[in-house]
């Protein structure tokens, strides 16, 4: 009753006394788990509330995160929300001056190698994800990558490829199939394995050879470099296993992606989590970063999509750029795009919802049986 009456009190202050829709709501959007619809199966349960105990009792150790554009003055920061897509305290933060989202908060060396190992796995692959539905979602994105490479007409310049946090290798295997040479790395030993029973030289971090053995032609990174405790140093000493003139494809969230928007109910306010340090990229702030890693942008979308090229006299940049002053204007278009993101996801129930309230409003005019027997004799349902 009290969403119906919160789903007209929108719609009257919209429609009748035209409210903005970002300026109907505000920060933080969630404080706690209940400010979400959080379906967590028995695994995902145990694993969050693990988590949640070490860091009430110090076993995981959290450091200030300073936002990636230089600004390290956080007093003036948005906090957006209170806890992550499954209910785990988390502080994201708004910079001040770039517009980027943040957590405030990132866990130490040890405990972040302690939480991959214990929880991340469990809360993330909801009971077990399998190998080969994992493989099966990555294909597309794959595709895609391949699809940029071509139509930036680099591809035949490519016979390497390595990818680190390939998974089961879904988003190699389209290059593997193009002849391409690849080889991937990541933590999961069932998953790797799964690629490796598709042809592919895929390794487990830490048990098989070094992934330095030599510089492959492309590297792709995709949705890892939002978790890099220093994604600057981390990607610089990635980019030395790139050969010189050579290329990088990196993926990472984008603020105002389109892709995931379609597909993700509330995207993106409603998915962030204590295992990135950077939520959410855009564009104009990963045009300025690559470069300032000395790197060539061949391509880049709001997607977050980029294709980057190392030079072939490239060395590691020595100085930590500071460029917030030239994002300056993004602060506010982010902070709009996320309060009307927000509204719709709080305030435009989805098709799941929407049938949800119409039987509970039926139930309450006293009309859900009649409705009912008249779908049933018709056959719809
Ligand atoms: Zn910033």
């Amino acid at each position: 009753m009290g969403t119906i009456v919160t789903y007209l009190t929108y719609l009257l202050e919209r429609f009748v006394f035209n409210v903005d829709k970002a300026d109907f709501v505000q920060y933080p959007f969630f404080m706690k788990p209940e400010d979400l619809d959080i379906h967590l199966d028995e695994i995902q349960q145990s694993a969050v509330t693990r988590l949640i105990q070490k860091l009430e009792d110090g076993r995981y150790k959290k450091n200030k995160n300073n936002c990636l554009c230089g600004n390290n003055d956080n007093c003036m920061d948005k906090l957006v929300s209170c806890i992550d897509m499954h209910g785990i305290p988390l502080d994201v933060l708004l910079c001040r001056k770039c517009g980027l989202l943040r957590a405030a908060e990132i866990f130490d060396v040890a405990s972040n190698e302690n939480y991959y190992r214990f929880e991340y796995r469990d809360i993330h692959n909801s009971g077990g994800r399998s190998a080969s539905s994992y493989f099966n979602d990555q294909l597309e994105r794959g595709e895609s990558f391949l699809k940029i490479a071509r139509e930036n007409r680099i591809i035949d310049e490519v016979a390497t490829v390595l990818e680190i946090g390939c998974g089961s290798g879904g988003i190699l295997y389209p290059f593997h199939l193009a002849g391409k040479k690849v080889a991937g790395f990541d933590y999961d030993e069932n998953y790797v394995g799964y690629g490796r029973g598709k042809g592919m030289a895929l390794h487990c971090m830490g048990k098989d050879p070094s992934v330095k053995a030599e510089p492959y032609d492309l590297l792709i990174l995709s949705h890892v470099m939002e978790h890099f405790l220093d994604p600057r140093s981390e990607l610089l000493q990635l980019i030395e296993q790139v050969k010189p003139g050579k290329y990088v494809i990196i993926e990472v969230p984008g603020v105002f992606a389109e892709v995931p928007a379609k597909v993700l109910y509330g995207y993106p306010v409603r998915y962030f989590q204590v295992a990135h340090v950077v939520q959410f990229f855009y564009r104009d702030f990963l045009n300025l970063f690559y470069a300032s890693l000395g790197l060539e942008i061949l391509y880049g979308d709001e997607n977050a999509t980029f294709l980057l090229r190392k030079p072939h006299d490239w060395t590691p940049p020595a100085v930590v750029a500071d460029y917030s002053s030239k994002l300056s204007g993004y602060r506010s278009l982010v902070d709009r795009h996320l309060r009307e993101c927000y509204s719709d996801y709080r305030y435009r129930p989805d098709l799941y919802k929407l049938k949800n309230m119409g039987i509970r409003l039926l139930e309450l005019i006293g009309l859900k049986r009649v409705v009912k027997g008249f779908l049933k004799k018709r056959g719809l349902l």
